[in-house]
């Protein structure tokens, strides 16, 4: 390992020094920590086995881990009998060399949603709310009903077009939010945010508020990362997971990166817990494979671009997304087009009440997505489906026009 990681795992702030937190966080110990495939199964019909169909309902990456995070699986499985303590800080250290951070601003945990629920938890209360977009991932909302902080969302700015946060409406939430979460690309709809939006939203935030920066997507895209404003030492908690391009959600392990004083401040509600070797082996071996990233980024990409392609060709409009998810507009309530798809085995995402009409799809393999819509056109096209008839075209000539 060279010299500068060393060091950089000795100076950080260690693990097993969480455990002193341990009586402060004790009161806190019961939470539901809610996370993507719960709230994906909780609209799965009572009797659809998981292990049957095609499931492009929870974002996942059915490519998997690399091959090269396979071997490394593989490789340390003979050393599951030890906690190895050190292994998470030795890969964040690798994540933070890559990315030209401090180690002491990288914390591994078994995936993202730990430390986005634990961020709420922090900075949330009664007094301090929670401030999100509306669609976008709910999450943190049911951390904030633990927190007891007001949850105040606000719709997407451009909704038919751009479909980005409105950051300005965003600082207009509230006075003194504890959080306000900007998910970049968005999640249901796989849009970007203008950089220059957040950086707005740095700049202006309140001073004590947390702007918590969920880059759970970020590799699909070429939006601008916002770790340079963890090293410029701004109130500002970026996460980072493998559970999406690194195709390792079921493996479990992401990053919180951010200024160590605000790491102090999250770690003790569950950074003390041990990460499963496999996972951080396989995160350490996908970090150094220079060929990933671009390779699924592109593979993801067309897949995406035929299938939104195809569905404006049937009529049918979509977010603008650079992600692995996007928004499709079925014209009629979604869940009936949602229910009609899961009886012929093909489940999709979720509708957000903002949105009725409208279904989240994940971009799976090209031969799910083409699965889909032989599916989709079957459902569309068929009198037994007992889907409600479209909107009459001229009311539907927005996209979105429940929304207008
Ligand atoms: N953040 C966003 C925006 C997500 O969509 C998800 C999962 O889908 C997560 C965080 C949590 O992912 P994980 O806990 O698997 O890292």
């Amino acid at each position: 390992m060279p010299s500068t990681v060393d060091s950089a795992i000795s100076n950080r702030f260690s693990r097993r020094s969480f455990f002193r937190y341990a009586a402060g966080a004790s009161a806190l110990a019961s939470f539901p920590l809610l996370t993507e495939p719960e709230l994906a199964m909780a609209e799965m019909p009572k009797f659809a086995d998981p292990n049957i169909g095609i499931h492009i309902d929870a974002n996942e990456n059915p490519m998997g881990p690399c091959e090269a995070a396979r071997q490394a699986v593989a490789n340390i499985i003979p050393r599951g009998g030890r906690y190895l303590f050190n292994i998470g800080d030795e890969l964040a250290a690798i994540f933070a060399k890559q990315e030209g951070l401090d180690p002491a601003s990288v914390l591994a945990f078994a995936g993202s949603s730990e430390p986005l629920h634990f961020t709420v938890l922090a900075f949330t209360s009664k007094n301090r709310p929670l401030v999100i977009a509306d669609p976008g991932y709910e999450a943190p909302t049911w951390a904030a009903q633990v927190s007891g902080a007001p949850i105040l969302k606000v719709p997407l700015a451009d909704p038919k077009g751009a479909a980005s946060h409105d950051i300005k409406a965003m600082l207009a939430a509230s006075s003194n939010p504890g959080v306000i979460y900007i998910c970049n690309p968005n999640n249901p709809t796989g849009t970007v945010t203008p950089r220059a939006d957040i950086e707005h939203a740095v700049a202006n935030a309140p001073k004590d508020t947390v702007l918590l920066i969920d880059e759970a997507y970020i590799h699909l895209s070429d939006a601008m990362p916002s770790l340079d404003f963890v090293k410029d030492g701004k109130n500002v908690i970026v996460l980072r997971t493998f559970s999406k391009l690194y195709g390792m959600a079921g493996l479990r392990m992401g990053f919180a990166v951010a200024r160590p004083d605000l790491l102090a401040k999250i770690a003790p509600l569950g950074g003390q817990n041990p990460l499963p070797i496999t996972a951080v082996a396989a995160a350490k071996a996908s970090l150094l494979d220079p060929q990933i990233v671009p390779t699924r980024k592109k593979q993801i990409s067309d897949t995406r671009t035929q299938t939104i392609a195809w569905l404006k060709s049937e009529d049918f409009a979509t977010t603008p997304s650079v992600s692995n998810c996007f928004m499709l507009d079925v014209k009629r309530p979604g869940k009936e087009v949602q229910a009609a798809l899961a009886a012929r085995d093909m489940f999709v995402g979720r509708i957000w009440p903002a949105w009725p009409n409208s279904l989240r799809i994940t971009v799976g393999l090209p031969s799910e997505m083409m699965a889909f819509r032989n599916a989709f056109s079957e459902v569309m096209n068929s009198s037994s489906a007992g889907l409600t008839p479209p909107l009459p075209r001229r009311l539907a000539k927005h996209p979105f026009p429940y929304l207008s």
